[in-house]
């Protein structure tokens, strides 16, 4: 096993990788930009480096900074958490060619299953269903004839994706040249590769993604699968685990369809493979996740596995602790994503001061946060603040509990998204499972009042100085007779029946 590993990350995720370490028993190293000298990453590591500036260009993506870091500390292997230069085959390459191990898959993997399109292939060749498509290199005119051959609305992605960045849905044959050409350009400024591909854009399916886990030795086996349509600008804000719409035999079918896709990609460690699933239940796959998943708690929560130590086996060259007849499922569990963003205002960051902090507790909640009372949201990074999952004997009890952790929850000073969830927790539809990515336009998006707790009050006032003018004016507005005009409260009351 590794002696030291280096945590190429920040926020809540590096915190989750330092502590399997911890338990682990194997040192750590963080790294932190200039911006994060005061992070809560770094108070949690044994050794921290700093790697460069606030930019994430010159510190978190700086591979040069990471890998002297490594050297320096004597890490022998980095963990990469998510986003950063988790998915990037060529840092994966470049710790390979420095003898330190990556924990996560061998770079040509990464680079067959990155690439959206080159992973649609293989997923074809896999006999996986695929969202129907074109995937070869095309010309802007080509993308237009494919796309009205296809049919609208269609959808029309960065093959180097990924966040939503470069991704236009279109539904008018107007705006489709003008898409392509807005695609195109944002996917070579995000990614610096402006290759783009077309998928038929389905009508509210839902998200459910499965996770796989593959060791060196050429086993692989499925966790199970995550729902993720609970999705605001295609980026997903609720996760859950089991789906409410897959049942065992289905889950056989998707996992072994992911196994199957891991296999032909010659895949090691953890991934996911997305899949979009129909009214139907019929499930295409979307792209594969190369790296542990924000949303990785809500399954180890059901399978009781840890998938940070998992890795870390597996990358040690361990071979998988299970046989997947001996996995199983149990009980559900619902993840929350915290984001210092403003859900009133569409989601707008909201970066500053945490002023006040209290953080909930209590049987069947697990909180994984990168962030301290007093603590400054830096604007740098992505605004993710931290993860409150819960579980439950069912799918009810996971939410039940879910809404009443939100309740313990304060953050002062930044706006988060817990007002959001706390209405989600309640929503009918949301209890009954009927979820699919349309949900929140479909629930909240124009109707922020409706939701929107701090609007409740100013709404009971002014509906009751409404009530208080139609019955003054009822009486007649005469000065004389003002006194005739009670209260709202007292107007409310009588018209209750009781005694005012
Ligand atoms: P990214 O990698 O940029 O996040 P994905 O391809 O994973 O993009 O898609 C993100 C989300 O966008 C999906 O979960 C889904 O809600 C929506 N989406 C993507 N492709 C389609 C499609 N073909 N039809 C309908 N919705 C889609």
């Amino acid at each position: 096993m590794f002696r030291k590993i280096l945590v190429a990350n920040r926020g809540e995720i590096a915190i989750r990788v330092i502590r399997a370490c911890r338990e682990m028993r194997i040192a750590n190293v963080a790294v932190i930009s200039e911006a994060d000298r005061s992070s809560l990453h770094v108070r949690y590591a044994d050794e921290a480096f700093c790697v460069g500036p606030a930019a994430s260009a010159q510190s978190y993506l700086n591979m040069e900074a990471i890998l002297a870091a490594a050297e320096r500390s004597g890490a022998e292997a980095i963990h990469p958490g998510y986003g950063f230069l988790a998915e990037n085959a060529e840092f994966a390459r470049r710790c390979e060619a420095a003898g330190i191990v990556f924990i996560g898959p061998p770079s040509q993997a990464i680079r067959a299953m990155g690439s959206k399109t080159s992973a649609r292939r293989l997923a074809t060749a896999a006999g996986v269903p695929v969202v129907p498509g074109a995937t070869e290199e095309l010309s802007d005119a080509e993308v237009e004839a494919r796309a009205l051959e296809i049919g609208l609305p269609v959808v029309i992605k960065a093959a180097a994706g990924g966040g939503g960045k470069g991704m236009r849905v279109v539904q008018d044959p107007a705006g489709l040249a003008s898409a392509i050409r807005a695609a195109r350009s944002e996917a070579q400024s995000a990614f610096g590769d402006s290759a783009i591909y077309l998928e038929k854009y389905l009508i509210g399916p839902r998200h459910v993604e499965m996770q796989i886990l593959a060791d060196q030795q050429g086993h692989t086996v499925y966790l199970g699968e995550r729902e993720c349509s609970v999705q605001r600008r295609h980026q997903k804000v609720i996760e859950e685990a089991p789906s409410p719409v897959v049942d065992a035999a289905l889950r056989q079918r998707m996992g072994e369809a992911a196994v199957r896709l891991a296999q032909t990609a010659g895949y090691v460690n953890a991934g996911t493979m997305e899949f979009l699933v129909d009214g139907d239940r019929n499930f295409f796959f979307l792209e594969m996740n190369t790296r542990l998943q924000v949303e990785h708690p809500v399954t180890e929560m059901v399978t009781g596995l840890d998938l940070v130590k998992e890795q870390i086996g597996i990358a040690a060259g361990e071979p998988l602790r299970h046989r997947q007849e001996e996995l199983s499922i149990r009980g559900a569990a619902i993840e929350c994503r915290i984001y210092a963003e403003d859900p009133f205002q569409n989601f707008v960051p909201s970066p500053g001061r945490i002023t006040g902090l209290r953080e909930p507790g209590g049987a069947g909640v697990r909180i994984e946060s990168g962030v301290y009372e007093g603590y400054e949201v830096p604007v740098h990074y992505d605004p993710l603040i931290a993860k409150l999952v819960t579980w439950g004997q069912d799918r009810l009890e996971a939410a039940h509990r879910m809404r009443r952790a939100l309740m313990e929850y304060t953050i002062h000073g930044i706006k988060t998204t817990i007002p959001f969830h706390q209405r989600v927790m309640v929503d009918p539809e949301f209890l009954r499972g009927e979820i699919d990515t349309t949900y929140i336009d479909r629930r909240f998006a124009g109707r922020p009042h409706a939701w929107d707790e701090s609007q409740r009050d100013v709404a009971l006032v002014a509906a009751g100085i409404h009530a208080f003018l139609r019955d003054q004016a009822r009486l007649g507005a005469h000065p004389a007779r003002a006194g005739a005009a009670e209260s709202p409260w007292k107007l409310a009351a009588r018209r209750a029946g009781l005694r005012g």
